[in-house]
């Protein structure tokens, strides 16, 4: 059994909010400098960067897992993530059907690129990512599910684009054993009755190199590492 530290939430240039310098190679190069061993890429509504984001992981000595911030119909993001990158893509298939036939605007929500695993730029989006998806919070476990994968609703503490900012409250019919805090989460804020015998993980939402932590703040104890592992300790 051995110790990884670990950042399951973290933006590459695909997604808008992100600067283009964030490409899945920069910024698995700069987590494997700071020192986690387990990560994950969760754009939003997209999984379009992951093949080289675990190519790039794969080169500096990380486990990647292909993942996605899911928006869903109520404006609520949820962490995703997949065993295989097969499993991710079909998710990301289906997140990306069901988004509204809505065009980004480079200049007011900024660019969403595609690169391969040394950085190149192959492609851009041109659909906007950022939107709500067709996917209701009810349906995310399941759905997540059907492609080997588990969800989570992200920063669950914000005051926007948040499960109990946008819902008001946790609804153990959602079907979620887990929920993400944000790195500046209140310390008492999972005293909330309605969170009761949850699990928490805490995720850096970098879309930066700015935001990377200097060191994990979290670990996970693992027979073997890999993504079979990562989801069972998650799943457990
Ligand atoms: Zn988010
Ligand atoms: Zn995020």
């Amino acid at each position: 059994m051995a110790q990884y530290g670990f950042d399951l939430h973290i933006h590459s240039c695909l997604s808008p909010c992100a600067e283009n310098s964030s490409q899945p190679a920069v910024m698995a190069g700069m987590f494997a400098l700071s020192g986690f061993k387990i990560i994950a890429l969760t754009d939003h509504n997209s999984c379009g960067n992951c093949a080289a984001f675990l190519k790039a992981c794969e080169y500096y000595g990380l486990l990647g897992l292909p993942g996605m911030e899911l928006n869903t119909s109520e404006e609520v993001h949820v962490v995703c993530l997949f065993e295989t990158l097969e499993g991710a893509m079909d998710f990301s298939s289906t997140v990306y059907k069901s988004l509204p036939p809505v065009k980004n605007r480079k200049s007011i929500f900024g660019d969403q690129l595609y690169t391969d695993a040394e950085g190149t730029v192959i492609g851009e989006e041109e659909k906007l990512l950022i939107s709500a998806s067709g996917i209701g919070i009810y349906q995310v476990k399941e759905l997540a599910e059907s492609c080997g994968g588990f969800a989570y609703p992200a920063h669950i503490d914000r005051s926007s684009n948040s499960l109990i900012s946008n819902l008001g409250l946790w609804d153990p019919d959602m079907g979620f054993s887990m929920a993400e805090l944000s790195m500046a989460c209140p310390e008492d804020f999972t005293l909330r009755k309605d969170l009761k015998g949850l699990r928490f993980v805490k995720g850096s939402d970098a879309h930066r190199i700015e935001q990377i932590p200097l060191s994990p703040v979290q670990f996970m104890d693992l027979d073997e590492l890999s993504a079979a592992a990562v989801l069972s300790w998650l799943r457990k």
